[in-house]
């Protein structure tokens, strides 16, 4: 099994999520006492939220290209960056791997879309992610998908949830109500199934009280890790 490199701690709640993940999917596909070959390199997330709410985003970009790096030089084959926002600043982190291969989240996450046949995902996740092009234009220009995004007051709750709630580790009932009536609004917009846009969205959102299919981003990358890493060279 190749070495998976995670650049997580943003936040810390859905990195023990990847990890969860990755460990149970090494499991559930090698058997017996199995485990996924790992390295994780958890940042300070209230700096890198400071970094995003400043607009800093060349300074985080360049931070976390420092992270993959290393973890590159410490032989990791696969780099994973567990968070769908710092996707914002995939370039320089990919340019700062010698060897290791860059997975990213939403490459992952539309194949799989367009694979079960969906046109349409609705996108719940934080604004940066939901309202800027690095990815929902990635969706549209690489994987043909037409994405659809939550109104405005929608998205802003969205939002708050995420940094207020989620990436703290709080999982409210109201939330949880608040997020289903996101979802059936998206339906009611024309939406074919549902991309968890955010690695924490997953804490509130499932398949069992969504109105449309779940695409879980969080998961999706997992699996698509242990695909890279299981492959024959
Ligand atoms: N984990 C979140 C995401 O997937 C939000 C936290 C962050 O801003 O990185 O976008």
């Amino acid at each position: 099994m190749k070495l998976i490199g995670i650049i997580g701690g943003m936040s810390c709640e859905s990195t023990a999520l990847y990890y969860d993940a990755l460990n149970r999917g090494a499991r559930a596909r090698l058997g017996g006492l199995s485990s996924a070959e790992c390295l994780i390199w958890s940042v300070d997330f209230a700096r890198i939220e400071a970094m995003q709410a400043e607009g800093r985003w060349t300074e985080a970009g360049g931070e976390l290209a420092a992270i993959a790096g290393k973890l590159d030089g410490a032989g990791a084959e696969i780099i994973l960056l567990a968070t769908n926002t710092m996707h914002k600043v995939a370039a320089p982190i990919e340019a700062a791997l010698s060897s290791a291969r860059f997975l990213h989240i939403a490459d992952a996450t539309g194949a799989r879309i367009k694979s079960a046949g969906f046109q349409r995902p609705a996108i719940m996740a934080t604004a940066y992610t939901m309202e800027q092009e690095f990815y929902t234009g990635r969706l549209r220009a690489k994987h043909g998908l037409e994405p659809v995004i939550p109104n405005d007051a929608d998205r802003a709750e969205t939002h708050r949830i995420i940094y207020d709630e989620l990436c703290l580790g709080e999982t409210r009932p109201e939330s949880r109500a608040a997020y289903e009536a996101v979802a059936g609004r998206l339906a009611e917009a024309g939406a074919d199934c549902l991309i968890l846009g955010c690695t924490e969205v997953g804490m509130l959102l499932s398949e069992a009280n969504s109105p449309l299919p779940v695409f879980d981003t969080t998961l999706i990358h997992c699996d698509a890790a242990l695909d890279a890493a299981l492959a024959l060279p």
